[in-house]
C-alpha cells in the first residue's frame, strides 16, 4: 500500500478511521527511507478524514462494506436505495412505534447527519425522543434525501455509460500519466539507493 502511495508522488491521502493506522505505518516507512537514504525524493503523505469518519453498515455492524454485504450501492435505482434503507438497524431498544426511540444509538440518524438537511434532524433529534416519529417513517425521509442527493451521481453515470470510448480515454490517459509520474519516481529512489 505504501508503495502504490508513494508511488506516486502523492501528498494527501482521504481515508476513513479504520485506514489511519495503514496510513501512519505508510508515512514512518518514507520518513525511514528518505533518513536512510539521506533524500527527499519520497512524499510523506498526510491523511484527510472526511467529515464523518466512519459509516457503519445498514445491519449496524461494523463498517459499511461491499464484501459484508451491509452497503448500500450507489450505482442502485431509487426504489432499490430505498429498499435497502427500509432494511437497515435503528435503536434496537425500541420495539414498538409507541416506544421512546434514542437517536444518538441510531445509524440511521446518523446518516440523516449526513444526508438531510438540518431542519428535519433537529426534528427527528426531537421527535424520536417522545416517539412523535416512526422508524418507517423517518427511514423514508432518509432515503427520499439520499436519493435526491444520489440524483446526479446517477444521471452522470448514465451520460457516461452511453459513451464507453471516451471513458476508455480518459482511463488511457489517466494510466499514461500516472506511469510518468511513477517512472520518474522509480529513477529517483535507484538514484538515492545508488543502484545502477
Ligand atoms: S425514529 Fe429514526 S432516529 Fe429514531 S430510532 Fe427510529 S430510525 Fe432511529
Amino acid at each position: 500500500m505504501t508503495a502504490d502511495i508513494v508511488l506516486y508522488k502523492t501528498d494527501i491521502v482521504p481515508v476513513g478511521i479504520d485506514q489511519a493506522p495503514h496510513l501512519e505505518f505508510a508515512r514512518e516507512t518514507v520518513r525511514s527511507f528518505n533518513y536512510r537514504f539521506n533524500t527527499q525524493v519520497l512524499i510523506e503523505p498526510q491523511v484527510k478524514h472526511t467529515e464523518v469518519l466512519k459509516v457503519v453498515g445498514i445491519d449496524g455492524k461494523d463498517k459499511m462494506s461491499k464484501s459484508l454485504n451491509n452497503h448500500i450501492e450507489l450505482a442502485s435505482t431509487a426504489e432499490e436505495t430505498t429498499k435497502r434503507v427500509r432494511e437497515m438497524v435503528t435503536d434496537p431498544a425500541r420495539q414498538r412505534r409507541t416506544d421512546p426511540g434514542n437517536p444518538d444509538v441510531c445509524n440511521v440518524f446518523t446518516m440523516h447527519k449526513i444526508f438531510s438537511p438540518q431542519e428535519e434532524v433537529d426534528m427527528i433529534n426531537v421527535e424520536c425522543r417522545r416517539a412523535g416519529i416512526g422508524c418507517v417513517d423517518c427511514k423514508l425521509r432518509f432515503a427520499s434525501n439520499l436519493n435526491k442527493h444520489l440524483e446526479p451521481f446517477r444521471a452522470k453515470r448514465a451520460e457516461l455509460e452511453a459513451k464507453p470510448g471516451y471513458v476508455q480515454d480518459i482511463l488511457d490517459d489517466g494510466g499514461k500519466r500516472a506511469q510518468a509520474i511513477a517512472q520518474k519516481t522509480m529513477m529517483e529512489v535507484r538514484e538515492a539507493m545508488k543502484l545502477p
